[in-house]
């Protein structure tokens, strides 16, 4: 059963809409990552699900109820934000047990959920230490109590890992996604950082200006992006783009002067681009080429060097063995097997041939 289900949900702030008809399930034990650049509103989403702001149209249903009238504390939600604002002169006991502030519980009863939520967190030794007293990740996982003692039917988190350290955001990375395997809660994650969202989430909602691009698994996006969009936001360097035409005879030919053999039929001179992933180009030998240049720049990473091939514009980006990568000035010819080659639109930027997605309209 679906734990939360947004239906169609608008916002507009002073006749300006910002979210554009949201269509969304969460599965019960499900975490999902809302993910998208800046602006795109993976927090005005959050925060209507929350009911820290009213929604413009359309209905959030929580654990089988609409929630748009109830006030955030009787949704049946908890969430972490980004400044886990916990309380310096509190110990972590008080801290975690200031969720459970406005519960109707027996004390006893209320001191029994913070030692086990401490316990799931592995902090009951620290129940007595003050924030002060506590490393970053031991502060994040006091912020993170304070959201499971209530045991809501689902937990909202904002942006909870990006002001912390690069090395720390990985850690808790892992022991979020760590609890969450323990604990099943029903999760909504709101990053814009694509390698949090694949690696935490069992589905990622891509979003832009409002709209939901793409909803699937990281297998899913990564693999089969449903738009040019999705494609060179999932995935680092970015997914190479290279422009060309169906000749109607069932192949595409390239803007680099490849020649693609492509088995959707399309209409001879529709203008595409063709994508393809810098791992995913590997020396094409005598086979076709996608790409064909000399080096012009490297970076090398250690156990893989990324190469750059022809200039500015059209520059593609390929990985290379880092132990011994091809000189500058050096001409490659790369391509690509053809599970691996993406062809979108060129007008639209849509995939063509992608399956239709119920949650892309
Ligand atoms: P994200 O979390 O993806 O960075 P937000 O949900 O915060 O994006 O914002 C989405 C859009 O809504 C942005 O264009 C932002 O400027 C606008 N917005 C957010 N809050 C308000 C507000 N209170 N008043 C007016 N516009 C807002």
């Amino acid at each position: 059963m679906a734990e939360l289900i947004l239906r169609n949900l608008v916002k507009t702030y002073g006749g300006t809409p910002v979210l554009h008809g949201i269509d969304l399930e969460v599965a019960h034990g499900e975490f999902v990552v809302l993910v998208g650049p800046s602006g795109c509103g993976k927090s005005t989403t959050l925060r209507l699900i929350a009911g820290l702001e009213e929604v413009s149209d359309g209905t959030v249903e929580i654990g089988g109820r609409v929630v748009n009238n109830l006030e955030p504390k009787d949704r049946d939600i908890a969430m972490v934000f980004q400044n886990y604002a916990i309380y310096p002169h509190m110990t972590v006991r008080r801290n975690i047990g200031f969720g459970l502030r406005s519960a109707a519980l027996p004390k006893a009863e209320k001191e029994r959920r913070i030692e086990e939520v401490a316990e799931i967190l592995g902090m009951t030794e620290y129940l007595g230490r003050k924030p002060g007293q506590l490393s970053g990740g031991q502060r994040q996982r006091v912020a993170i109590g304070r959201a499971m003692v209530r045991d809501p039917a689902v937990f909202l988190f904002d942006e909870p890992l990006s002001n912390l350290d690069a090395q720390l955001r990985t850690q808790m990375r892992l022991e979020i996604k760590k609890l969450h395997q323990r604990v099943g809660a029903t999760i909504v994650f709101v990053t814009h950082d694509q390698v949090e969202a694949m690696t935490m989430a069992d589905r990622i909602v891509i979003m832009k200006d409002g709209h939901i691009q793409q909803v699937g698994t990281p297998a899913d996006v990564y693999h089969s992006p449903a738009n040019t969009f999705v494609a060179r936001f999932i995935g680092a360097p970015s997914m190479n783009m290279i422009p060309g035409h169906a000749d109607g005879a069932g192949a595409i030919r390239l803007a680099s002067g490849g020649i693609l053999p492509f088995p959707v039929p399309l209409a001879a001179g529709q203008r595409v681009t063709v994508g393809v992933r810098p791992e995913d180009l590997t020396p094409a030998g005598d086979g076709p080429a996608l790409v064909e240049g000399p080096v012009t720049v490297r970076e090398p990473l250690g156990h893989e060097t990324l190469i750059y091939i022809g200039g500015e514009p059209g520059e593609i980006v390929a990985k290379a063995d880092g132990r011994m990568p091809p000189g500058i000035g050096e001409p490659v010819r790369l391509g690509a097997a053809s599970e691996n080659v993406h062809v979108f639109d060129a007008a639209t930027g849509d995939a063509i041939g992608y399956p239709s997605n119920p949650a892309h309209s």
